[in-house]
């Protein structure tokens, strides 16, 4: 055995087992997402000085492509071996001796795979779930179409699910072979040294996929179907949303690069027929629904109905008797588009169509190449579908965040109010789509969030393109819409007898009408949805409180409030709500408070201009400067349910204005 006492003394893992991992992951093709494991075994002396065997095996669900010190566990191998002399052992033995076993208290959870990587006697060991390996492996003929493509050096393993079981079985059928494939499953490589384990597994991969590739040559491309307009995609996507959304919101991932498959005659059947490896199970479930654009509503309903069929079949079989986990389907192929994968969060949905995209491909390619598919039976699928081990992986710590699977518009995001709206919704867990017209400022704000939880459209929202961009920008980036921040605005100053026409004009354009366009412009995404919303419109003290030579802006800024009650009022039928912040003299961060703003309320005071903000602060009955944040915190709970029974409703954020109380 290799001697790698130094590394393992400093109890880090060896940095050849980071480094082929990372090699292993970095192909999309071997493993995805938390697939696949690695090991190595080396020696060190232990606290009492003993000499000792440590393997160093990778951390459940930890992924190989980032692989680093910590994504490894090291374990006493001698406390695994003697493990090999007992006939069975359940999943809750099997936990208990690999927490035994494990060098340090409080490390990761060792893989589900651990007990294969001990008990095979090489230093080195690989299992990853290739595509053309799995593809090889869900044939009509699995043993067969293997030893043909691969050589008869391979072994051979019959599907069980991970575990205690199917490490004994496959150390058996190891014996004098070069690797193993486990059927339905994976590969698994072995060897003395890093590369030896490693370029197995590329050889074998390699070997796979030329053999695949010679039974595809024949195959036709497959004929495009007529894609979906932009206003169908729309209303497909809303309308998918709003029925994935019935147990918890989801946010949606569309993947158009999955149309090849979409658009099969044969679709049905590439859904439903099997996945690349039963790991995908937990993620994207154990069938996709197939999706056309007219039945939407009757395709997820039998999908629904046959998912509880196969449950209620199966259910006494499974282990603890679990409740049925969601019955709806996470991913889905609509011809004329592609794949629709959803997810508690844009992560969760990417995520979830690459798998998607992983398992289609195989499936089809299975078809193609060998004629038909041969994947696990029902009961299988359910048994791994409902696997308390491997579904512990999956819980997430703690409640969900308030507005965790929420989409968010919110205009004039760039600076002052609108941007702290955009971080206090995104802190609640929320996706945002920021608009703004000022390119420059949008795109820093824009930088400064995580980028799969924003997307960014820059223009004059008095302009209809935008704003049916902004809208689009939201369906097609997150799958939909749940509320809307309008909160552009512009700030007009000069007495009626000096006041031009333009400027006149440009207040009502942006304060009044283009909250007009977007409000209308969103109302079809809603209704399709049917999941209510939230319309948060930010007017401002001045719409029940004016001032002198601020005309345009106070006028502007009452149409706003007006057109406000008038959507609470249409919008209750389809559960909508339409609701008012009312800030004043938000200085911080604000764009809308330029230099010649100043200087006019200044004078339209009777003040200095420095004294301006002070003027403001005494004014109001709490005496203390609003902060762009105390908006936010309005704006927050006007999107979210807390306010769920609250609508055409006025929250002021003035620090007390006595004149501008609601009425
Ligand atoms: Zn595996």
């Amino acid at each position: 055995m290799v001697d790698l006492r130094h590394a393992a003394a400093a109890l880090e893992p060896p940095s050849g087992l980071i480094a082929r991992s990372r090699t292993l992951g970095s192909r999309r093709d071997l493993v995805l997402h938390g697939g696949g494991n690695t090991s190595t075994k080396c020696t060190v002396s232990d606290p009492t000085g003993r000499e000792r065997t440590v393997l160093w095996v990778k951390a459940s669900g930890a992924d190989l492509a980032t692989a680093s010190t910590d994504d490894f566990v090291p374990m006493y191998l001698d406390s695994l071996l003697p493990l090999q002399h007992r006939e069975t052992m359940d999943d809750a033995e099997l936990v208990e001796h690999l927490a035994c076993a494990v060098v340090r208290a409080g490390s990761r959870r060792p893989s589900v795979e651990t007990l294969l990587h001990a008990f095979l006697p090489a230093t080195h060991v690989d299992h990853v779930h290739a595509d053309a390996i799995c593809a090889l492996t869900n044939t009509p003929n699995a043993r067969t179409t293997v030893a043909d493509a691969l050589g008869e050096d391979i072994g051979f393993v019959p599907y069980r699910r991970p575990g205690f079981a199917l490490a004994l079985v496959s150390v058996l059928e190891a014996e004098g072979r070069t690797a193993l494939v486990l059927e339905h499953h994976g590969l698994v490589t072995w060897g003395e040294s890093d590369d030896e384990s490693l370029g197995a597994t590329l050889e074998l991969v390699r070997r796979a996929e030329l053999y695949v590739a010679a039974r595809l040559s024949h195959r036709n491309p497959v004929p495009r179907s007529t894609s979906l307009s932009p206003a169908e995609r729309e209303i497909l996507l809303a309308t998918l949303r709003g029925r994935l959304s019935r147990g918890r919101r989801v946010v949606l991932h569309v993947d158009d690069r999955q149309r090849e498959l979409s658009d099969r005659d044969d679709v049905k059947r590439v859904a439903e027929a099997g996945r690349a490896t039963p790991d995908h199970i937990l993620r994207i479930g154990r069938r996709t629904a197939v999706v056309r654009q007219r039945d939407v509503a009757a395709s997820l309903e039998s999908f629904e109905k046959e998912n509880r069929r196969v449950f209620d079949e199966h259910a006494v079989q499974l282990e603890g008797e679990p409740e049925p986990r969601s019955l709806l389907p996470s991913v889905v192929l609509v011809p004329g588009i592609g794949c629709i994968a959803a997810g508690a969060n844009a992560r969760e949905a990417r995520i979830r169509a690459e798998l998607a995209a992983t398992s289609h491909a195989v499936t089809a390619t299975v078809i193609d190449a060998f004629g038909g598919v041969r994947w696990l039976d029902q009961a299988e699928q359910l048994e791994f579908e409902y696997w308390p081990l491997e579904l512990q992986k999956l819980v997430s710590v703690g409640e969900p965040a308030e507005l965790e699977g929420r989409i968010v518009i919110v205009t004039g995001a760039a600076s002052g109010i609108g941007r702290a709206a955009a971080e206090d919704i995104v802190g609640r867990g929320a996706h945002v789509v920021l608009a703004d017209i000022d390119a420059p400022r949008l795109a820093e704000t824009a930088a400064s969030f995580a980028a799969e939880r924003v997307a960014a459209v820059t223009g004059d929202l008095a302009d209809e393109g935008t704003v049916d961009e902004v809208v689009r920008t939201a369906v097609e980036r997150f799958g939909g819409l749940d509320a809307v921040v309008l909160n552009a605005g512009v700030a007009s100053c000069g007495s009626l007898q000096t006041l031009s026409q333009a400027e006149w004009n440009r207040a009502l354009q942006i304060n009044a009408t283009a909250h007009f366009l977007l409000t209308k412009r969103v109302w079809p995404v809603l209704e399709n949805q049917g999941l209510g919303g939230s319309l948060v419109y930010v007017a401002s003290k001045n719409a029940f409180a004016p001032g002198a030579e601020f005309g345009a802006y106070s006028a502007s800024k009452a149409a706003q409030v007006q057109l406000a009650r008038i959507a609470a009022i249409e919008g209750g039928r389809i559960g909508v709500r339409a609701n008012i912040v009312n800030p004043d003299a938000v200085f911080s961060g604000s764009s809308l408070w330029s230099p010649e703003l100043r200087r006019a309320r200044a004078a339209a005071h009777g003040l200095p201009e420095e004294e301006l903000e002070s003027f403001y602060v005494a004014r109001s009955l709490l005496g203390s400067p609003i902060r762009p944040e105390d908006v936010a915190e309005a704006i927050a709970f006007f999107v979210s349910d807390r306010s769920r029974a609250t609508t055409g409703g006025v929250l002021t954020v003035d620090g007390g204005v006595a004149a501008a109380f609601a009425r």
